[in-house]
């Protein structure tokens, strides 16, 4: 239990959760950053395989089973008799993939030390991570996402979590503040919020920023409303509250991507956290 309550409090926790509800986490995602890479890989791998509610709830079997680091379908990728990860190892990898999971949803493979693999393993697991079966997971660790190949990393979502940190800190103020706006159900304080980022002339990836770590927060705070520990920002949102103002950041977020000016979407925001999270 001990990595779960490492990592319960934290906005990834929130981030892995809400992905996790809407079944959404990718099968193949890169951590990278110099926090504890394995533990964030166990925590993630937990929410794939968890049957409790809230995933991942850290209560049910294969939650335990996971974090014990003895659930069958949960494998890190080591190779005791060679410095490098040989081919026998990822070639067995590679069949044992595609061999449906012996108790669990997914089969997840963890990649402690992506430095282990060089680029001949790489391409060797690429068609696996590409076109394998829907059940198979892949779990990389490094420090810096340069040591897989653009190949690979092409075909994988990239979690920096020392960056994450760092954005964290610096964004967390607004998030907290918008957190507090939103679970007093402030319309006009959300209304001026929005306002005051668009006459600060905030950029869209800053505001993406924003509402990621805003989701993330929701996410942690929802975990907590579950029970499951950690920091409660809106304590006066139900979960059904929380989850809808979730679903309302993260729809933001991606928008922003598309070509959605930032003094639309701040206004459009205001009115819909408000709607959404209304009774
Ligand atoms: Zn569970």
């Amino acid at each position: 239990m001990e990595h779960l309550e490492l990592q319960t409090g934290s906005a990834l926790a929130g981030r892995i959760a809400l992905l996790a509800a809407h079944n959404q986490l990718s099968h193949a995602i890169i951590l990278t950053g110099h926090r504890d890479l394995i533990a964030a890989g166990r925590y993630l791998a937990a929410a794939m395989e968890c049957t409790g509610e809230h995933p991942p709830c850290g209560h049910c079997g294969p939650c335990r089973k996971v974090l014990a680091g003895i659930h069958p379908d949960v494998q890190v990728v080591e190779d005791r008799e060679h410095k490098m990860i040989s081919m026998d190892v990822l070639r067995a990898l590679r069949a044992d993939a595609y061999i449906l999971p012996n108790e669990g949803r997914r089969k997840v493979y963890i990649f402690p030390d992506c430095t282990l693999l060089d680029a001949k393993a790489q391409n060797v697991l690429l068609k696996v991570v590409e076109e394998g079966p829907p059940h198979a997971a892949f779990l990389f660790s490094a420090q810096n996402s340069a040591v897989l190949l653009p190949t690979v990393r092409s075909r994988c979502v990239e979690w920096n979590l020392g960056d994450e940190d760092q954005a964290a800190s610096a964004g967390d103020s607004r998030a907290e503040e918008l957190c507090a706006l939103l679970d007093r159900r402030d319309t006009l304080g959300l209304a001026a919020f929005f306002t005051d980022l668009e006459t600060r002339k905030i950029s869209r990836e800053e505001l993406q920023s924003l509402l990621e770590h805003t989701w993330e927060l929701v996410g942690q705070s929802l975990l907590a409303a579950s029970g499951c520990g950690g920091r409660n920002l809106c304590p006066h949102l139900s979960r059904r509250q929380l989850s809808a103002a979730a679903d309302v950041l993260r729809d933001a977020a991606a928008q922003l991507r598309f070509n959605l000016g930032v003094g639309h979407m701040a206004g459009a925001l205001a009115v819909l956290l408000h709607e959404r999270t209304g009774r």
